[in-house]
């Protein structure tokens, strides 16, 4: 079995939830649950570009708000960073829908440089499955992941797995997302490709979510193709790299 990829982590304080993960954290953590490399991001991008550049095997998605000005020139930036490797959106908690006008420059920028965009999943009113794939729809070329592939709520789960379905550029990524079973048939309909674990630590511990997947009833090689290759084929360019390969971006 190939050391994990985990597509999903956070870094930074969370009061609210009384959860935290700082750098020393997150590399005790990946040593701990066999993660060589992982996606961390936080609002603050500085603090993640300080993360991202200490610890080894991590990178970084830009938090990209649209509602803030100047957003997209901060974002393009941070993009000429090599351990940048694409963009997570929150539009539950910044306040905007998926498909909104103010979106499409960023997404115009991703699709051009061919990085993907993760997308929180899961709650009303701007994060449902339906939405984001209404961002999907209007950029064909832009790969799009739906972060917790619908979260807690079985009617959410079932329609972002259609969503993946129907959409060959729509990944699946499985943080939070409670039933194991429910990664056995997104791979079964949407294809071996297109399913990637991540944690959403420290919201949730990797161990936990790693065992999901493990005990989803996929075959050894396609939980292998969940836990590790898949998110490497995607954010690197190769399913047996240890960091991006391929075309120098910028
Ligand atoms: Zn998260």
């Amino acid at each position: 079995m190939s050391a994990i990829f985990d597509a999903h982590m956070h870094v930074g304080e969370f009061p609210l939830f009384d959860v935290r993960l700082d750098r020393d954290g997150l590399v005790e953590l990946m040593a701990a649950n066999r993660i060589d490399s992982c996606l961390v991001f936080h609002p603050d991008n500085e603090y993640v570009r300080g993360v991202v550049e200490d610890v080894p095997g991590a990178y970084g998605l830009v938090w990209a708000n649209p509602r803030l000005p100047g957003f997209l020139g901060q974002a393009e930036e941070l993009l000429d960073h090599p351990r940048f490797l694409g963009v997570k959106l929150h539009p539950l908690l910044d306040g905007y829908h998926p498909n909104d006008p103010i979106v499409h420059p960023l997404a115009a920028l991703l699709a051009g440089r061919g990085l993907p965009v993760l997308v929180h999943c899961g709650h009303p009113i701007f994060t449902l499955p339906w939405s984001i794939e209404e961002l999907a729809r209007s950029f064909p070329t832009l790969r799009v992941v739906l972060g917790h592939m619908g979260h807690g709520n079985v009617v959410y789960i079932n329609a972002s797995i259609d969503v993946a379905e129907r959409n060959p550029h729509v990944y699946l990524e499985t943080s939070g997302m409670p039933m194991h079973t429910k990664i056995r048939e997104a791979v079964r309909r949407a294809g071996p490709n297109r399913v990637l674990y991540g944690s959403d630590a420290p919201f949730h511990h990797p161990e936990v979510e790693i065992r999901k997947v493990e005990l989803s009833g996929l075959e050894p090689d396609l939980v292998e193709r969940v836990l590790s290759l898949n998110g490497r084929l995607l954010f690197f360019g190769d399913e047996r790299a240890s960091a991006p390969v391929g075309p120098v971006r910028g």
